[in-house]
């Protein structure tokens, strides 16, 4: 058998829970990527919104070099530097005072649903266990978290399920309101939708989830695995909104690339958190940890939070122009360099055809469910890499309309 790796290999020796496009990527630079045949593509995706400073940004390729030549991996029984150092970084430049490490989105919202169990617990005793969260969330793909999530096909067949969560619409105060008791342990939810659609919260509804928290002793979790990082346009989401939660999962775009996941909370909340209580044996990796320090150290900083807002702007002005010659988006929205391209009912359950189309003219984009086509580029991308993806892109779109 040839041992020239091709598409083929993935049906054969992979679990089939993905079904990957035919081209394989080999090298990225920036905002662009190579296949194995030499084509060039636009990164409009990061993976999923993960490489948050491009492909193989010089300084996250320094860090990762660096600490490899230093100390890859110690167990918790003892600390290292990068992840002190990114600990710190983390609790100045956010409402947090402590913060807990893992390596991906889904384990830190488990040790956020577990850390508010358990400080209900120890706080209000054995009855108030309930987790309210919302319709279409996405927080990741344990048990706990797919059971959390908003949506019944990531939880088909894996019953039974963990008990006391429920369920209500977002952006309907009243709903919430309907179901917030006594009994509520906490609140999960994502400033912004990303999977569900990308459907940002309003002003009024987050503000008003915090304050129904408030009057119920139950714990606000924001998970911002998606929304974090720079990619709303400031360090996290939550700052746009004018209210801080009690617990913030970050991971995705927190290691632009290299896998980290971390858990953020007042001291009061992580309190309960004791030695034993919970624990990850590569959380606070050193190499994932000096990776994520050099990521927030980049986009913590006027020049990348800047780019998020220009190329945002050049972004929604693209997709306008592709809708006044097409007319297939309802609404264009989202936040900062996190966007969706909502299709008309017409085209509803079309917008792979669209991420499809975009590999074919060089261009990769995402979807969010099947009638939003969604972008998350690089924070640092170049305003000519910009223009020249959303040329790529509106070629994309004419051929799919022309059939
Ligand atoms: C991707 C995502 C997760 C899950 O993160 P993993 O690293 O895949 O476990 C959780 N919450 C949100 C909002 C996400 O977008």
């Amino acid at each position: 058998m040839s041992d020239a790796v091709t598409r083929d290999w993935f049906d054969q020796y992979m679990a089939p829970n993905y079904n990957p496009g035919a081209v394989i990527p080999v090298r990225g630079k920036g905002s662009r990527v190579w296949d194995q045949d030499g084509h060039e593509y636009i990164d409009m995706a990061t993976g999923i919104a993960v490489s948050a400073l491009g492909h193989c940004h010089p300084a996250l390729l320094d860090a990762l070099t660096t600490q490899g030549s230093h100390l890859w991996h110690l167990s918790n029984v003892m600390t290292n530097e990068p992840a002190l150092r990114l600990a710190r970084k983390l609790v100045e430049a956010t409402f947090a005072d402590k913060v807990f490490f893992c390596s991906s989105g889904g384990e830190a919202n488990e040790a956020a649903l577990k850390l508010a169990r358990k400080y209900a617990s120890e706080h209000f005793g054995a009855d108030k266990r309930e987790i309210i969260a919302f319709k279409q969330a996405f927080h990741g793909r344990t048990l706990f978290t797919v059971t959390v999530g908003g949506q019944p096909k990531y939880t088909e067949g894996f019953e039974p399920l963990p008990g006391g969560v429920t369920h209500v619409a977002y952006n309907d105060l009243d709903a919430l309101q309907a179901a917030i008791s006594d009994k509520t342990c906490a609140v999960i939810m994502e400033p912004m939708q990303g999977e569900g659609g990308i459907i940002p919260g309003t002003a009024e509804f987050v503000q008003g989830v915090r304050a129904a928290c408030d009057a119920n002793n139950a714990l606000l979790i924001f998970d911002e695995v998606q929304t974090g990082v720079g990619r709303s346009g400031t360090l996290y989401a939550y700052e746009q909104f004018g209210v801080s939660p009690d617990i913030l999962t970050s991971a995705k775009g927190l290691g632009g690339g290299f896998p980290v996941g971390a858990m953020l909370a007042t001291d009061t909340v992580m309190a309960s958190l004791k030695v034993g209580t919970h624990g990850s044996t590569y959380g606070g990796n050193p190499l994932a940890c000096a990776v994520a320090e050099a990521v927030i150290d980049h986009v913590n900083t006027p020049e990348i939070l800047g780019n998020v807002k220009a190329r945002h702007d050049q972004l929604v002005a693209g997709l306008d122009a592709i809708n006044a010659k097409h007319g297939i988006f309802e609404q264009v929205r989202g936040m900062g360099l996190l966007m969706g391209a909502a299709l008309v009912p017409d085209w509803h359950g079309r917008a792979r055809e669209f991420l499809t189309a975009g590999v074919e003219h060089g261009v990769m984009v995402l979807v969010a469910g099947p009638n939003v086509v969604r972008f998350a580029p690089a924070l640092n991308m170049p305003e000519a890499d910009m223009a020249e993806a959303l040329a790529r892109f509106t070629k994309a779109v004419d051929q799919v309309v022309a059939g």
